[in-house]
């Protein structure tokens, strides 16, 4: 009896692991999962027939038998790399369905033999559990795997937190509704009540897992909205805004009712086209990436860095007056001009030359451009190198 009894709930164990390695991600190697979870089983065995030699009152071997499979807790724990909310959700979801199981399991038995002593039903009742969460685990696998990954990693571990307690409680109040009514199972009501509590407990956990679905879809949505956001104001080589959006921010300087002073600088790259035909189209793709990251980190927050064109980059210096955007400027000279760029073993150098215009006797903003484009072109013209004030 109690060999049947062990191996019974031995492979409730193992299809209940399994069920848990399907929904969460295994951080240790196979061997290890395998040998935490031998040493947990026995565990649990031994202090299982400790508890049934000992403990002599049914509802109580009940709520301790539960207590012992808290031993499987530390496995989880140790074993999946989740955090320990989702860990804990998944873990009371596969434990109220195993549940479910074993109480469906018992009244189908009852149905069948027509006796309702669980005592005498055991060896059905083991069965039909076994079929059951054979079924339940295939199910998990085949369709509700891939949904509950997505959802939990879509889903913070704080709303998992919240939706944990739904899991919990269910299981709670399935294992004493279940444990208290072994009495009365005799009276004609239970049945009914306990369908009654099974539809109430498993509504309760579909509409628990569509209100994470959802979120889940608000939150993704809202990341595709971002990113579309992003993708259309942003170049994607160097990931600097584009054209398109720095011209609606040089409109909004200009519309402002109190017009602030603002610089504009146009910078080039000085024989880029050499780069290219000396180390390759890729090789220039590099650089122009690492341009882009250097004049990034080295403007002030409030600066707006776009790439203009090819190897050209417009700044967008708000509050800023001329002095200022050109002492700006040639530290960010000085700084490219030192740097080396490694690209597949060659050493490249570059240096830039900047045109800078301040919008203060303008009223039009391609005046304002077009100075800063002069002052670029007189740079050049000046051997390159250098910043030039229009
Ligand atoms: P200058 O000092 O007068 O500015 O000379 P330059 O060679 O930098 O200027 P030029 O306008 O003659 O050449 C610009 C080159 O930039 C030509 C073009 O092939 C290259 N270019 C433009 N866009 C890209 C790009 O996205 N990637 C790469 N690798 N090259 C680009
Ligand atoms: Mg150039
Ligand atoms: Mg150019």
């Amino acid at each position: 009896m109690i060999f049947s009894s062990a191996l019974y709930l031995f492979f409730i164990a193992v299809f209940n692991t399994f069920t848990t390695h399907i929904l969460l991600t295994r951080k240790k190697s196979i061997i290890f999962c395998i040998n935490a979870f031998i040493i947990t089983t026995i565990c649990a065995y031994i202090t299982n027939i400790l508890a049934e030699k000992y403990i002599h009152n049914p509802v109580l071997l009940e709520y301790v038998l539960y207590l012992i499979s808290c031993l499987y807790i530390v496995y989880i724990h140790i074993v999946f790399n989740e955090s320990i909310s989702k860990k804990i959700f998944a873990m009371f979801s596969i434990w109220m369905f195993s549940t479910i199981c074993l109480v469906v399991s018992v009244k189908i038995a009852q149905i069948f033999t027509g006796i309702n002593e669980i005592k005498y039903n055991l060896e059905i009742i083991y069965f039909l559990r076994e079929c059951l969460q054979i079924i339940l685990l295939l199910i998990t696998y085949f369709y509700i795997r891939s949904p509950y990954k997505d959802i939990f990693n879509k889903v913070s571990n704080k709303t998992i937190g919240f939706m944990s307690l739904y899991p919990l409680f269910a299981f709670l109040l399935l294992i004493n509704n279940y444990t208290t009514s072994i009495s009365g199972l005799k009276s004609l009501d239970y049945t009914l009540n306990m369908l009654f509590l099974l539809v109430f407990i498993i509504m309760g956990y579909v509409f628990v897992f569509s209100g994470i679905s959802s979120a889940s879809r608000i939150i993704s949505m809202q990341y595709r909205m971002e990113r579309l956001e992003w993708t259309s104001r942003s170049d994607p080589l160097t990931g600097l805004y584009n054209r398109r959006y720095i011209m609606e921010k040089i409109e909004n300087e200009f519309k402002r009712p109190k017009k602030k002073k603002f610089s504009l600088v146009i910078a080039d790259i000085d024989y880029f086209k050499k780069i290219n035909d000396t180390y390759g189209h890729d090789c220039g793709d590099c650089v122009l990436q690492m341009i882009s990251k250097s004049l990034m980190d080295n403007v002030r927050e409030q600066d707006l860095v776009s790439r203009w064109g090819g190897e050209e980059f417009l700044l967008l210096l708000p509050e800023t007056e001329v002095e200022g955007a050109y002492t700006l400027m040639n530290r960010i000279k000085k700084i490219i001009g030192e740097q080396i760029i490694e690209y597949n073993g060659n050493q490249v150098s570059i240096t830039m030359t900047f045109g800078i215009a301040d919008s203060q006797d303008y009223q039009l903003i391609d005046d304002v451009i077009k100075k800063a484009d002069n002052a670029l072109y007189e740079g050049k013209g000046r051997g390159r190198n250098c910043v030039v004030v229009a």
